[in-house]
C-alpha cells in the first residue's frame, strides 16, 4: 500500500454513510430465517378477515434528502461502507443482502435489453487486468486526468473542473493544465476549502487516476505496471476480433459487457455517485464508417426507453450534449438523473467514438483490426458506437426514484419503496399470522419453500402482521403473503399490495402459477 493510499484510509472519510438519525428498533429478519413458535398467543382464533385494517394511505411526502437514502441503504442492508469495522475507505462501498439483490436485479434488465432482445449483439466478460501497452493505446497513461489542486492549510484536495463548475465557469477534465490554471486563478477568491474554509490553493495539475498493481512484477522495480482497469470498454475492443471470429456476427454487431472499473478519484464523494471502485454497463456497436448517425440516435431512443421500463420517472432524466467533444468523437451525450440534493447529473454517457479505439490497438499491437465485408470484400475499420452506464449511479437513482415515506390515514408514517416488481429485493414476504400456532407456521413454510422455487422470498413470523408490512414497505417487497387458519380449510391466502395497501384473498396455486394481476 502506498503512503497516498495510507494516508487516505486514515483520513476522515468523504463518503462516509452517516449513521441513521433512527434506527430501527425492530428485530433484523434474515432471507432464509424459519420460524420457531415463541412469545405469548394471543387467544382469539384470527382469520383473514381482521387483516384488513391495515390504515389505509393517504399524503406523500415531499423530495426525499441523499441523506435519508443513504441512511435507509445502511440500515436495511442495501449498501455498507467498505471496510467499515477499519473506519472506512473513502469512495468504497460494500453491497448488503438486499443491496446485492437489487444490483443484480438492475443487470438482469440491462442484459436483458442489451443481449437478448437485441439478436446483433453478443455478451462478453472480459478478464480486469489487460496488457500494460491497452492503456497507452487508450490514451490513458497519458491523458487519464482530473485537474487537482491542493489546500495548502489543511491538504485537502480538490478537483478544480467541477468547483469552477459549481460557481458558474464552464469547465472540464479535457481543459490543457495551463487553461484550467488560468481559469483557476481568475477565480481563486470565488472558490474555499470546504474543509477549514481558507483559499490558499496550490496550484493545478493533472493527476492520473489510473490504479497501479504489481501483478507478475517480482522485481519490486514497478517499470511496467499493470493497471486495474479505468474503464470497462477496453476488454470490448480487445475481444472484437475474437468475437468475430467465433461468434458468426457481421457488421452492423454490438458487444455488450458488465465489469468494475477502478479510478483514484481525487474526491470520491456523494455516496455511490463518485466512487474508487464501480462497476460499468458498456456496449459498443460496430459500424461500417460514416453509417453511425442513425443506429446513434437509435441507440440514444433505446437507452432513454430502458431507463422508463426499469420504472425510473421521466421527469427526473435529461439529456445534456458534450460541449467539448474529445479530437476523434463525432458525437456525445449524457443521460443525467434528478439525484436528491445533487440534481441532475451524469448517470450513462453515449458516445459516437468514429474509428479512433480500433486504429489506436492495431497501432500499438500490430494485429490488423481491420473488417471485410464477405458480399463485397470491401475492408474497412469499423466506427464504434458506445454505451457506457454506471451501476452504482443507476442503483442510486433506482433506490432514490422509488423512495417515498406517505402518511398514513391513521397519521403513522410509512417508509416505502416502490421499485418495480422485476427489480425488488424480494418478490413476496410470506408470514404465518400467529408464530405460536405450528400448523399456520408449517403451512407458511411449504407456500415459502414452493414459491422460493422461482423468486426469492423471505419468511417472516416476528411481531404483528401492520409491523412486518412496514418491515417489507422499506425494502421494497411488492407482495405480502399471509397464511390464517382460512388457508388451511380452502389454500387460500390474503396478498396485500405493496403500492395500494389493498388486501386480497387468492388460491395458492395462483401465486405459484404467477397468473395474479
Ligand atoms: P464524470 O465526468 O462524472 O467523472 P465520466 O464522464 O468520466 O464521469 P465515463 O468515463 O464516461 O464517466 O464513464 C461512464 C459512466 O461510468 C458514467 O456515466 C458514470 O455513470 C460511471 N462513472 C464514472 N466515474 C465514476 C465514479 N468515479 N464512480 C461511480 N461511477 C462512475
Amino acid at each position: 500500500m502506498s503512503d497516498k493510499q495510507k494516508s487516505d484510509v486514515s483520513k476522515p472519510n468523504l463518503g462516509k454513510i452517516p449513521e441513521p438519525p433512527n434506527p430501527s428498533e425492530e428485530p433484523r429478519t434474515t432471507f432464509s430465517a424459519v420460524g420457531v413458535p415463541t412469545g405469548t398467543p394471543p387467544s382469539d382464533k384470527r382469520t383473514s378477515e381482521s387483516l384488513r385494517d391495515e390504515p389505509g394511505r393517504s399524503e406523500v411526502s415531499p423530495k426525499s434528502s441523499l441523506e435519508d437514502i443513504v441512511s435507509l441503504a445502511k440500515r436495511r442492508g442495501f449498501v455498507y461502507q467498505g471496510s467499515d469495522i477499519y473506519g472506512g475507505m473513502a469512495g468504497i462501498y460494500d453491497f448488503g443482502p438486499y443491496g446485492a439483490e437489487l444490483l443484480n436485479n438492475i443487470k438482469k434488465a440491462w442484459w436483458k435489453a442489451n443481449v437478448y432482445r437485441k439478436d446483433n449483439y453478443v455478451g462478453l466478460d472480459s478478464a480486469m487486468f489487460k496488457h500494460p501497452k491497452v492503456w497507452d493505446a487508450s490514451g490513458h497513461t497519458s491523458g487519464f486526468s482530473d485537474p487537482l489542486a491542493e489546500c495548502k492549510k489543511c491538504n485537502t484536495r480538490i478537483r478544480v473542473d467541477k468547483e469552477l463548475e459549481k460557481i458558474g465557469i464552464a469547465a472540464d477534465e479535457k481543459m490543457s493544465e495551463a487553461e484550467l490554471n488560468k481559469l483557476f486563478d481568475e477565480n481563486r477568491d470565488k472558490i474555499k476549502c470546504a474543509k477549514c474554509g481558507e483559499q490558499d490553493f496550490s496550484a493545478v495539475r493533472a493527476f492520473n487516476l489510473l490504479v497501479k498493481s504489481n501483478l507478475g512484477d517480482f522485481t519490486g522495480k514497478d517499470e511496467e505496471p499493470v493497471y486495474l482497469p479505468g474503464e470497462a470498454s477496453q476488454g470490448i475492443y480487445l475481444n472484437y476480433k475474437n468475437v468475430l471470429n467465433s461468434a458468426r456476427v457481421k457488421i452492423p454487431f454490438g458487444i455488450a459487457q458488465i465489469n468494475k472499473a477502478f479510478r483514484n478519484e481525487i474526491s470520491p464523494r456523494n455516496f455511490l455517485f463518485r466512487t474508487r471502485e464501480f462497476e460499468q454497463a458498456d456496449t459498443e456497436l460496430f459500424v461500417k464508417p460514416n453509417e453511425n448517425k442513425e443506429a446513434y440516435e437509435q441507440i440514444k431512443q433505446d437507452r432513454w426507453s430502458w431507463y422508463l421500463d426499469i420504472g425510473i420517472k421521466e421527469e427526473n432524466l435529461r439529456w445534456k450534449q458534450h460541449e467539448n467533444l474529445v479530437f476523434y468523437a463525432s458525437d456525445a451525450w449524457d443521460i443525467e438523473y434528478n439525484f436528491p440534493s445533487l440534481g441532475f447529473d451524469e448517470i450513462e454517457g453515449i458516445h459516437d467514438r468514429t474509428d479512433y479505439d480500433l486504429t489506436q490497438h492495431m497501432k500499438f499491437s500490430g494485429t490488423d483490426l481491420s473488417y471485410v465485408d464477405a458480399q463485397t470484400k470491401e475492408k474497412y475499420i469499423p466506427w464504434i458506437l458506445e454505451t457506457s452506464m454506471g451501476l452504482g449511479r443507476v442503483f442510486m437513482a433506482v433506490l432514490s426514484d422509488a423512495y417515498q415515506i406517505e402518511t398514513m390515514e391513521s397519521g403513522d408514517q410509512r417508509t416505502v419503496l416502490k421499485f418495480k416488481p422485476e427489480l425488488a429485493p424480494v418478490r413476496y414476504a410470506v408470514f404465518p399470522l400467529l408464530k405460536n400456532k405450528p400448523e399456520l407456521v408449517a403451512k407458511a413454510r411449504e407456500v415459502y419453500e414452493k414459491l422460493s422455487e422461482k423468486y426469492v422470498c423471505e419468511f417472516d413470523d416476528n411481531g404483528n402482521i401492520g409491523k412486518r408490512y412496514r418491515r417489507q414497505d422499506e425494502i421494497g417487497t411488492p407482495y405480502c403473503v399471509t397464511i390464517d387458519f382460512d388457508t388451511l380449510d380452502d389454500d387460500s391466502v390474503t396478498l396485500r399490495d405493496r403500492d395500494t395497501t389493498d388486501q386480497k384473498r387468492v388460491e395458492i396455486g395462483r401465486l405459484v402459477r404467477d397468473d395474479l394481476l
